[in-house]
């Protein structure tokens, strides 16, 4: 982020093991948390390990192929804890029911309503 003084997310906090939160998945640059409210059976979020990039568009302008890694690691949590299907959903800005502004795409999985968004 340009504002470096600023604190650390919420994301950060967990991948730092300073506030509690249960890891599914990670590799060098992307780990995958479950979300603390799911939406969902399966609820995980998927997060750079960066908090540089606010959303999405951010992250695909400035570093495609961690977006990409992103998407690996969101297709392989729902290979392993559901059927492999899954949706895929990044809230970009307040507006659109963002919150954290640590770029993470929620996954989404497990008898979900065929046309809600969540
Ligand atoms: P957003 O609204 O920014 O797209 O999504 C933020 C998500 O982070 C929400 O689904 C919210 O439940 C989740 N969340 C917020 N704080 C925590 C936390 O401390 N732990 C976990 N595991 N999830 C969190």
């Amino acid at each position: 982020r340009l504002d470096s003084m600023s604190e650390p997310t919420v994301f950060t906090r967990i991948l730092n093991g300073e506030i509690p939160g249960e890891i599914v998945a990670q590799t060098e640059r992307v780990f995958a948390i479950t979300d603390i409210a799911p939406q969902a059976p399966l609820h995980v979020l998927v997060i750079p390990k960066t908090e540089q990039y606010m959303n999405v568009a951010e992250l695909a302008a400035g570093d495609p192929s961690l977006l990409a890694e992103v998407i690996e690691v969101a297709n392989g949590v729902a290979a392993e804890k559901a059927d492999g299907e899954f949706r895929l959903i990044f809230n970009t800005g307040a507006g659109a029911g963002q919150t954290v502004f640590h770029v993470h795409a929620h996954v989404l999985a497990g008898d979900l309503e065929e046309k809600s968004l969540v």
